[in-house]
């Protein structure tokens, strides 16, 4: 990293829009992960199978899934990987899913450890937080597809519906997943059919967008086709997941 970058790496960052992909952001946010560790990472993956394209790794994701639908996963060799993976991690995908214990994306997609960077939150929503997760593995770990991971029988989506409804506020913290949700179900609260089935797809759409659109990490490897966020549902019926963004 040149001295510019260390006198000012924000100011460098903005500069250069096209630069936040490269070495000099790479650099930036490795400096402040641990610097040379996470440089380390970048060049040598643990997991050379890992490094694909973004619709190499859609194609692979929704292959696992069908083999675990299908009830044919494999036996992982966690015990093999393990001392391939003291040394960094190169996630094929990043999935933004709910808490819900019933979604298991490891699971669902038939991944071992350092396949799937995962953030996980009830309403599978993107706030800042799991936005600057994401940024981490795209920027550092160059993950190269994003999936948006909502489900059937969302329980903060459902909850969210009767507080708008009846209009109550929940105990506690949860009205900032009503906060959070109230949009996608908002957008959808005139429209034909379930309205729980229709809000957690527009919640899906609505969050797929909103990581596209992240400024300046996300949006900036989307345009240069470094990524791909896209969005999908887990049917808890079977297993199996839909896309739908
Ligand atoms: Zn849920």
């Amino acid at each position: 990293m040149c001295e510019r970058c260390l006198e000012n790496p924000t100011q460098r960052l903005q500069s250069s829009r096209r630069a936040v992909l490269g070495l000099v952001a790479a650099s930036t946010i490795g400096l402040a992960f641990g610097g040379a560790a996470m440089a380390k990472e970048v060049k040598t993956p643990p997991k050379p199978q890992n490094a694909l394209s973004p619709e190499a790794s859609l194609e692979r994701l929704l292959k696992g899934n069908h083999r675990y639908v299908e009830g044919l996963s494999r036996r992982h060799d966690f015990k093999h990987e393990r001392e391939a993976l003291t040394g960094g991690q190169n996630p094929y995908a990043g999935i933004l899913s709910c808490a819900d214990s019933r979604i298991a994306p490891e699971y669902a997609f038939d991944s071992g450890r350092g396949d799937l960077f995962v953030c996980r939150v009830a309403g599978n929503f993107a706030n800042d937080d799991s936005v600057a997760s994401l940024e981490y593995a795209v920027a550092i770990l160059n993950t190269p597809l994003i999936m948006v991971l909502g489900h059937d029988a969302c329980g903060a989506i459902d909850a969210t519906i009767k507080s708008l409804k009846n209009n109550t506020v929940l105990p506690g913290h949860l009205p900032s997943l009503v906060t959070a949700l109230a949009p996608a179900v908002k957008a959808v609260s005139q429209h034909e059919g379930n309205p729980l089935d229709n809000a957690i797809r527009q919640n899906v759409i609505d969050n797929v967008a909103k990581l596209k659109s992240a400024t300046p990490i996300l949006s900036a490897a989307v345009e240069q086709g470094k990524l791909k966020v896209v969005g999908g549902i887990y049917r808890l019926a079977d297993g199996r997941v839909d896309m739908v963004a």
